[in-house]
């Protein structure tokens, strides 16, 4: 991995402007203040007329950044993170002499910056403005939020007293070469019993801390790795446990996303459980492709696990597709787009790929379709879900995007997943039960938010379940104190 040196007095701002620096060099590694500098910061703070300013200043002079501080700590601590990655910006820009479209930004959630402007007193139009000036973002990606602000706008904003309920289940029947989330394969199976065993615990608990505290479940998510990699019987247990959860929700979304996993039993367990949202995920429909990222499943498949769903009457499927996969080009992803146009699903996400592991990257770099590639496939995505009559709904962004791209979701009118915007936009409490799944506590205060984390190890979990349990009373017992996010 290619490695760049930074001269500075504020390491801890380095962080920030790496994340900057990999927009425009790809997956490098930041060292700081060792010798031989390849550039240098500096960072200093002074008080003007009662009020603190801080300065970064970068490459002689080549980009300066300043601003007034608050006084609050919190907020203070973003703003110095957000002058270094904006120094780091400029100097990049003048660098390599190009525009990335998303500008600045390198954070998963943009459209919360323009929701963070309009609380200021702006309407939608001004604070996207706003959010362009500041982090010169294009124009194509100021309107995609404009839209999605504008879908989420008409649906029901969560109450203080309600909550969403996520469930994990951490297998997969094979790992894919991209996969980040946090998921073990099935293997020989010996873990998916004591697993589900100790989710039941936790799915009860948690069901009696809700009823203490006077919460009601707003939406419910089971995802993963991937639910339906559990055998019938283990998911019905799973889904039997459940229940009481998913009965008060008008929302009920199940991922079935490996259509290898997918069968006749499955589904009718999860329609008797009143299941309302399902998704089946073909990522691609080149069998070719498939194979090169190890889903271990044809397309074929996922076209007969999707008719089936269909037949057994789920009336939400959603489908996730990923741009810029190895060895495709902007005709192979029309052709999966022109194939899921066919089979008409009621919501798809149009994923860019997002590769962390530099071993992976390395190994496909040949075969990568390149970042202007990328943003054609990208705008094809969106063409596609116009012609289905979607509109996009939620988006958000990982590292290492391909072409500094986004994740974004649409749907027909009516069919937005409300949970995927609480959980990206963070505006909802989340009760999360399951290995690695994070609870999230939001408080009075805007943008305050204190989290519970489960253990990731499987093996860990099922041995500590009742410290899970735990942890989530103890948050719901806490009150504003320290700002854990
Ligand atoms: S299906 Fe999803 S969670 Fe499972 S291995 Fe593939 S990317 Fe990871």
């Amino acid at each position: 991995m290619k490695s760049v040196s930074l001269y500075t007095c504020a390491p801890q701002l380095s962080n920030d402007m790496a994340e900057v620096l990999r927009v425009y060099m790809g997956n490098i590694t930041l060292l700081v203040n060792e010798p031989g500098g390849d550039f240098c910061m500096t960072h200093s703070e002074e008080i003007r007329d009662n009020t603190r300013f801080v300065r970064i200043v970068m490459a002689d002079s080549a980009a300066e950044e300043s601003t007034k501080l608050t006084g609050d700590e919190v907020i203070d601590k973003r703003l110095r993170r957000r002058m270094a990655k904006l120094c780091t910006y400029q100097l990049m820009k003048k660098h390599f002499g190009f525009t990335p479209p998303w500008g600045s930004l390198t954070g998963i959630r943009p459209t919360r910056l323009v929701y963070a402007e309009m609380e200021k007193g702006k309407s939608l139009d001004a604070a996207a403005q706003e959010v362009q000036r500041i982090f010169d973002v294009s124009d194509e990606k100021l309107a995609i939020m404009r839209d999605i602000i504008t879908v989420q706008q008409t649906l029901p904003q969560p109450k203080p007293d309600e909550i969403d309920i996520y469930i994990g289940i951490p297998f997969c029947v094979s790992r894919c070469a991209y996969c980040s989330f946090l998921s073990g394969e099935v293997g020989k199976g010996e873990l998916l019993k004591p697993y589900v065993e100790a989710l039941e615990r936790e799915i009860a608990a948690s069901i009696a801390l809700l009823k203490e505290k006077n919460l009601r479940p707003r939406t419910f998510y089971m995802g993963g790795g991937t639910p339906t990699s559990l055998p019938a019987p283990l998911l019905s247990r799973v889904l039997h446990a459940a229940r009481p959860l998913m009965d008060q929700c008008s929302e009920v979304t199940v991922e079935a996303g490996r259509p290898d996993t997918i069968d006749r039993d499955k589904l009718q367990s999860l329609k008797d459980a009143r299941v309302t949202r399902i998704s089946v995920n073909p990522q691609t429909m080149h069998d070719v492709t498939l194979e090169k990222i190890g889903r271990r499943h044809t397309c074929r498949q996922t076209e007969e696990a999707y008719h089936l769903a269909r037949e057994m009457g789920f009336s939400h499927i959603n489908m996730d597709l990923i741009a810029g996969l190895p060895g495709e080009n902007l005709s192979m992803f029309q052709d999966t787009l022109a194939w899921l146009k066919n089979l008409a699903p009621e919501s798809m996400t149009v994923h860019t790929l997002s590769i962390k592991r530099a071993s992976l990257l390395h190994l496909w770099e040949a075969s990568l379709p390149d970042g202007e590639m990328v943003a054609d496939m990208v705008r094809a995505g969106a063409l596609a879900a116009q012609e289905m009559h979607m509109q996009p709904y939620y988006l958000y962004r990982q590292k290492y995007m391909a072409g500094n791209q986004e994740n974004v979701g649409y749907a027909l009118k009516g069919h937005a997943c409300v949970y995927n915007i609480d959980m990206m936009e963070e505006t909802a409490n989340i009760l999360a039960m399951g290995a690695g799944a994070t609870t999230k506590r939001l408080f009075d205060r805007k943008g305050f938010i204190k989290r519970a984390f489960n253990v990731s190890d499987i093996r860990q979990y099922i041995d500590r379940v009742d410290e899970m349990v735990e942890r989530k009373r103890e948050l719901w017992g806490e009150n504003e104190g320290t700002v854990l996010s």
